[in-house]
């Protein structure tokens, strides 16, 4: 599976792929190249995660784990690819590799479901961002999905070089003229970026161009496109496609931490005033079960071991007894990723949440309520 296939059905149609026999090993592997430069830089990463999944399970996820470090070792290409999660049980034929162009944090599952929640994450933050980058003759705009360049284009307007060679226009006509062609040249530069948006799409925009053009260009842009300004940039309008694409990964970390942000604070006011939410896996558990979860919001990085009744789908963190059909339940790794997973089959909106204090006070996990 490529990004460009990863898409929230996708997603959805891994996470189903359960087995009964033997466990899916899921294993996620950083391979970010501008932290491990050579090979054997993540891979020492990569043995560890493969013996601490023989440790935890033993022999039966011995040829899993064995045919993703074969398929690790065997070389990547990283020149576009930061992150890989990997999926492997032979016993049902599920074998998938999905190459991401964000990093992951390294992590090996074994459970009776393929585990992807981090890739969850990547499809939520997949959002299309502009860039307009502008200077007095020239204009750049590029669309960037996922830290790859989707689409540029460029805008070149000569200015007048010799306006003194005019002999017969006295000064201020002059600066007219060229305050005229400026704003043409700006006019244009803001047309090309609809044009853009016509085609391409992008749900944010991000400018860069020097302060004494910056509010002109603005003023002239479409106002589809002024409601999409997300960041102003100093990057120059001649900057290489990696330092634009950088600046523009680090706006999208932005406007993705802003938008868990308005969520958790949306869960706090919930859980206060006892209407709307709940929060802690206990309660989440419950909640997912009864089937009255909108958004569920996870941590990233928070797992928990727990219980899943196989009869009645129940989730619980203590067991073994199912509460609900008395049928003995199962002890999962991870009762946090069974409830991602949970939430997705129940179209859920699942937000996986990075670094925020506030929910993590409220026990790293919580769910806004549909009634
Ligand atoms: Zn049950």
């Amino acid at each position: 599976m490529t990004v460009a296939t990863l898409t929230k059905d996708a997603i959805r149609a891994l996470a189903v792929r359960a087995s009964q026999d033997a466990p899916v090993v899921s294993l996620y592997l950083d391979v970010d190249g501008r932290r491990f430069l050579r090979p054997r830089d993540y891979e020492v990463h990569l043995d560890s995660l493969a013996r601490s999944a023989l440790d935890r399970h033993g022999p039966v996820v011995e040829a899993d784990v064995a045919r993703i470090v074969g398929h690790v070792k065997a070389g990547i290409d990283r020149s576009r690819t930061r992150g890989l999660a990997l999926f492997s049980c032979e016993a049902a034929g599920l074998w998938e590799i999905v190459e991401l162009p964000v990093p992951v944090r390294n992590q090996v599952v074994a459970n009776s479901s393929p585990s992807i929640r981090q890739l969850e994450a990547v499809v939520d933050n997949n959002e299309r961002f502009g860039v307009l980058l502008a200077d007095k003759q020239r204009a750049r705009m590029f669309v960037f999905e996922l830290g790859q360049l989707v689409d540029k284009s460029e805008v070149f307007d000569q200015l007048p070089r010799h306006e003194d060679d005019r002999g017969d226009w006295n000064k201020d006509h002059v600066r007219d003229h060229s305050a005229e062609l400026a704003h043409h040249h700006l006019k244009r530069a803001a047309q090309v970026a609809f044009s853009v948006f016509q085609s391409q799409g992008f749900d944010h925009l991000i400018v860069g161009a020097p302060e004494e053009i910056c509010n002109e260009l603005e003023r002239v842009l479409h106002s589809y496109l002024k409601d999409r300004i997300a960041a102003r940039i100093s990057v120059p309008v001649n900057a290489t496609d990696a330092v634009i694409c950088e600046a523009a990964l680090a706006v999208e970390a932005e406007v993705e931490r802003a938008k868990e942000m308005a969520l958790v604070t949306r869960l706090r006011d919930a859980v206060g005033s006892g209407n709307g939410g709940v929060a802690g896996l206990d309660k989440v558990l419950a909640a997912l079960v009864e089937r009255r979860v909108e958004t569920l919001l996870v941590s990233d990085g928070y797992e928990s071991p727990g219980w899943r009744c196989h009869a009645c789908r129940h989730l619980a963190v203590l067991g073994p007894s199912c509460p609900v059909c008395a049928t003995p339940m199962h002890q999962v790794d991870d009762v946090v990723e069974e409830a991602v997973e949970e939430g997705l089959g129940q179209s859920c909106r699942v937000e996986v949440v990075v670094g925020n204090a506030d929910l993590d006070v409220l026990g790293r996990i919580g769910a806004l309520l549909r009634f």
